[in-house]
C-alpha cells in the first residue's frame, strides 16, 4: 500500500549517542532522501519543517542530554520555529509511557524497531532496494560498519538489550555490500561496530564468524584500515588474532571493554570472565599480534567496589599498559540486574577514582608515544585545524583516541588521504610530525 504523501516537510536528523545511533540515523537520512524528501543533519527544517532526535538512553548524562535535547526542540515547535517533532532512539525505546506523559509536546515517540513506522509517518515507504546504502555523516574517508543489532549478554549494570534487544548478525553477503558501496563513496577506514562484535554469525551461523568476517572486508578495494571495535573477552574468538597479524588492511588495534579486573566485581557485573583468564587473553594478545594496540574502558564505583578492589584496579592499569584507555563512574539503572544492589559508592569516590585511573593512562599514554619519535608512520588525514594537518595513525581511532599534529605552514596535505609522517616530538596524547612523503592509495606500510 503506498504511502499517502501528505506531511512531506523538510527533515532534520539530530542524532545522540553512540556510534551504532550514528549508523541508525545515515539509514533513516538514506531512505527518507531515497523518498525525495529534503533531509539534513545539520540544518533546522524551519517552520513547517519537522526534527527527528535519535536519542541515546544509556547512562545519566546520555539520558539528561537527550531529555535536554527534546526540550530544547519541544520549545522551538511552541514558538513556532519547527512544524512537527518526532523522537526515536533509547531513551524513547526504554521510557516511552514516562516521555509521552512528561514532554507532551512531542507528536509522537518511535522505538529503536520502528524505522518503518517512523518512515510511514513522515510520508515515506521503506525501500527494500536501499538496505546497506547508507549516507554517511561522517567525514567521507571513514566510515562506521554496523555489523549486528542487539546483545545476548547479561552484563548486570547494562540498559542496552533492554533498549536494543536481542543479538542479530547482519549477513555477511550483505556487510561487504555495504563496505564496498562505503568504498565507492571514498570511505578509505572501516570502524567495526556492534554491541558485542566477537558475538558475530553465532545466531545466524551458529558459530563466530568475525575473524571470516574481516577477511572478506580486507578484500574490499579503497579500504586500507578496518578497524575492529567492541570485543568481548569471555569467548574472544582467537582465529581473529591471526587475521589481524596477516592482513595488513585490519589495523593491529584491538578495542576490548574489560569494565573492571577484581574477580569479585566482575562475578556481581556478570562479565562471564574473571581477572585471572583476562590478564592471560590480554598477554596472549600481545604476543599474537606484535605491535597491537589495546583500548579498553573501565568503570569506576560499581556497587560494593572497595578502595582494595580499586587499588587492584589501579595497579592493573599500570601493569598491562593500554596504550588507549576510557574510564566511566558507575550509572545505577533501573530494570538492570545490578538495580536491585546498593549505589553505595558515593560520587565524589567515584569521581576520584576515575580520575585515579585516567593519571595512570597519562603515564602509559605518554610512555608509548615517547617510543614513537623518530620513527615514520602512516598517517590518515582528518582535518586541518590553524596551522595544523590532524591525522591518526593506525593506533587511534576517530573521536575517541589520540591524533598526529602535522606541521601546515610549509606542506600540504590533502583531507582524506594517507601521508607518511615523521613523529618529532610527543606529548601525552598526541604525537607531533612532518610529512616525509605522499602514501600511494593502498600501499602497504
Ligand atoms: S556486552 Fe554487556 S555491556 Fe556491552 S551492550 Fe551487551 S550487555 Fe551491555
Amino acid at each position: 500500500m503506498k504511502t499517502r504523501k501528505k506531511n512531506r516537510h523538510p527533515v532534520r536528523i539530530v542524532t545522540l549517542g553512540c556510534s551504532k545511533n550514528v549508523v541508525d540515523s545515515e539509514v533513516l537520512f538514506s531512505q527518507l532522501a531515497g523518498g525525495d524528501l529534503a533531509v539534513s543533519h545539520e540544518h533546522d527544517p524551519g517552520p513547517e519543517g519537522t526534527v527527528v532526535i535519535n536519542t541515546c538512553g544509556f547512562i545519566d548524562h546520555a539520558k539528561q542530554e537527550s531529555i535536554d535535547t527534546i526540550l530544547h526542540y519541544a520549545r522551538e515547535k511552541g514558538q513556532g520555529r519547527i512544524g512537527k517533532l518526532y523522537v526515536t532512539g533509547c531513551l524513547s525505546e526504554r521510557f516511552m509511557p514516562e516521555l509521552e506523559k512528561e514532554i507532551p509536546d512531542v507528536d509522537q515517540y518511535f522505538g529503536t524497531h520502528d524505522l518503518v513506522r517512523l518512515l510511514a509517518t513522515l510520508g515515506c515507504d521503506y525501500r527494500h532496494e536501499l538496505v546497506g546504502e547508507r549516507t554517511t555523516s561522517t567525514p567521507a574517508h571513514y566510515a562506521y560498519l554496523k555489523i549486528s543489532e542487539g546483545c545476548d549478554r547479561p552484563c548486570s549494570f547494562c540498559a542496552i538489550p533492554l533498549m536494543r534487544g536481542r543479538h542479530v548478525s547482519k549477513p555477511m553477503e550483505q556487510l561487504v555490500t555495504e563496505a564496498g558501496r562505503l568504498a565507492a563513496k571514498g570511505a578509505r577506514e572501516l570502524l567495526i561496530i556492534a554491541q558485542d562484535s566477537t558475538y558475530y554469525g553465532l545466531d545466524l551461523y551458529k558459530s563466530r564468524q568475525l575473524a571470516q568476517l574481516l577477511e572478506r572486508l580486507a578484500r574490499v578495494d579503497g579500504i586500507d584500515w578496518i578497524r575492529l571495535h567492541y570485543a568481548y573477552p569471555s569467548g574472544f574468538p582467537e582465529d581473529v588474532l591471526e587475521v589481524i597479524r596477516d592482513h595488513a588492511a585490519v589495523c593491529r588495534y584491538i578495542d576490548m571493554p574489560l569494565q573492571h579486573i577484581n574477580d569479585r566485581v566482575l562475578a556481581s557485573m556478570r562479565r562471564g570472565i574473571g581477572g585471572h583468564r583476562t590478564r592471560e587473553l590480554v598477554e596472549r594478545i600481545r604476543t599474537r599480534i606484535p605491535e597491537v594496540v589495546l583500548r579498553t574502558t573501565l568503570i569506576t564505583g560499581y556497587p560494593g567496589e572497595t578502595e582494595a578492589e580499586h587499588r587492584e584496579l589501579v595497579e592493573f592499569v599500570r601493569q598491562a599498559r593500554f596504550e588507549r584507555l576510557g574510564a566511566f563512574t558507575y550509572s545505577h539503572e533501573e530494570q538492570t540486574h545490578a538495580a536491585s544492589l546498593a549505589d553505595d559508592v558515593p560520587a565524589e569516590a567515584k569521581e576520584e577514582r576515575k580520575a585515579e585511573i585516567m593519571a595512570v593512562q597519562q603515564e602509559n599514554s605518554r610512555s608509548f608515544n615517547d617510543a614513537m619519535v623518530g620513527r615514520e608512520l602512516k598517517v590518515l588525514v582528518d582535518r586541518k585545524e590553524g596551522d595544523f594537518f590532524v591525522g591518526r595513525t593506525e593506533f587511534d581511532s576517530p573521536e575517541v583516541d589520540n591524533e598526529v599534529l602535522i606541521d601546515a605552514a610549509d606542506s600540504y596535505l590533502r583531507i582524506g588521504d594517507f601521508s607518511r609522517v615523521r613523529i618529532e616530538s610527543a606529548e601525552d596524547f598526541d604525537l607531533i610530525g612532518v610529512p616525509s612523503g605522499r602514501v600511494p592509495v593502498s600501499a602497504d606500510e
